[in-house]
């Protein structure tokens, strides 16, 4: 069958990267993610095995992240990894694909550009973790880390309270513009700060960098902050200091992940944090746990990543591109 050929069984559904931004808004985005972290919690959703190997070509990192709702009957894998020889050749060193199937029959289903749904579905989390745990009245969003998905995260952020300032720090300072213009772009001042000004000024805090040493710590966080650590999806990976997460109420998207890939692996390590004292945020979004409980409370919101984000935003990408006829079909 053409491109332009009616549905069949047979038919798999194309939505390829350079549609991705004119289907998926940030609110969209946000709305899949906290369905899905609700889905997980109830335990109608889960993630499989994540698999992520070094395959000794092109310095290249490549693995599967997949998972299974069945709410939704979203069901795949985001495939894909980390080139870092692409930019040299004009690509996106983060490349990734998702494969969605019918859980019905297992036939694939769908093709989705992944690579701006991945930064959709992860400032998704962040915003998710903030409408849920901040403090009502928060006023100064501290952003740690200027690189990609920065502008993602702070754009996610500020629709869920009424930010009037944003402060950031990065290790590379000279990647701080990018802070810069994308606040201005949101009509909000920024400051450049040191992380001491940044811990005392900031009402909520994100983390978004590649580290593998702390660069927030436990002295820099004043009470009543929340905290999304967004970077640490992989093991020996830290953003902020274990004292934080051990005086913190500490939330995550998937416990597992979080205990070894996570931000909270380091606290496990040290025994200064317990599996138990980790909450999923779909309990505190079905209302199974009370959240944020006083205005001085510290809360860590632990971001790893799942496959489940991936599956549920390109499945609302699939249904958005057909229902707006910019889906390619081809038999399969
Ligand atoms: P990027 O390469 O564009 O930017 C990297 C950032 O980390 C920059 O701000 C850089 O200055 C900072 N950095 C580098 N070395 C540092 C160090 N030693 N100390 C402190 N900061 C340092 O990367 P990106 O696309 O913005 O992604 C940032 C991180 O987020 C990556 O680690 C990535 O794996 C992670 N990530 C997590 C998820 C998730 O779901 N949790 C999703 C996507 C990306």
């Amino acid at each position: 069958m053409g491109l332009d050929g009616a549905m069949t069984d047979s038919a798999v559904t194309i939505v390829p990267e350079g549609e991705i931004a004119g289907l998926i808004t940030p609110q969209i985005a946000f709305d899949a993610v906290e369905a899905t972290f609700a889905a997980m919690s109830r335990k109608s959703a889960y993630n499989f095995p994540v698999i992520r190997e070094s395959i000794g070509h092109a310095d290249a990192l490549y693995g599967f992240k997949s998972g299974f709702d069945r709410d939704s009957l979203a069901l795949g894998l985001k495939s894909g990894g980390y080139w870092p020889g692409n930019e040299a050749k004009g690509l996106t060193n983060h490349q990734s694909t998702v494969i969605l199937f019918d859980a019905d029959t297992g036939k694939v289903k769908a093709l989705v550009g992944g690579n701006l749904l991945t930064a959709l579905r992860t400032a998704a989390a962040s915003a998710v973790s903030i409408k849920h745990l901040a403090r009502e009245d928060a006023k100064v969003l501290g952003m740690i880390g200027a690189g990609h998905q920065s502008a993602f995260q702070m754009r996610a952020a500020v629709a869920q309270r009424n930010f009037e300032k944003v402060v950031g720090w990065n290790y590379h300072p000279e990647m701080l513009s990018r802070l810069e213009d994308t606040a201005t772009e949101l009509g909000l001042p920024f400051e450049a700060v040191s992380l001491e000004e940044l811990g005392a000024q900031s009402d909520v805090i994100i983390s978004i960098t590649s580290s593998f040493a702390p660069s927030l710590l436990d002295a820099h966080v004043k009470p009543g902050t929340h905290i999304a650590a967004m970077g640490t999806d992989t093991k020996g990976k830290q953003e902020i200091d274990a004292p934080i997460l051990a005086r913190a109420t500490v939330f995550t998207d998937e416990i597992a992940q979080s205990i070894t890939i996570g931000e909270a692996q380091h606290a496990i390590a040290d025994g200064s944090l317990t599996e138990g004292q980790i909450t999923e945020i779909g309990a505190v979004i079905n209302g199974d746990h009370a959240g944020r409980t006083s205005a001085d409370e510290i809360t860590v919101f632990d971001g790893t990543g799942v496959g489940l984000q991936d599956l549920a935003v390109a499945r609302v990408a699939v249904d958005l591109a057909q229902a707006k006829g910019v889906a390619s079909k081809v038999d399969f």
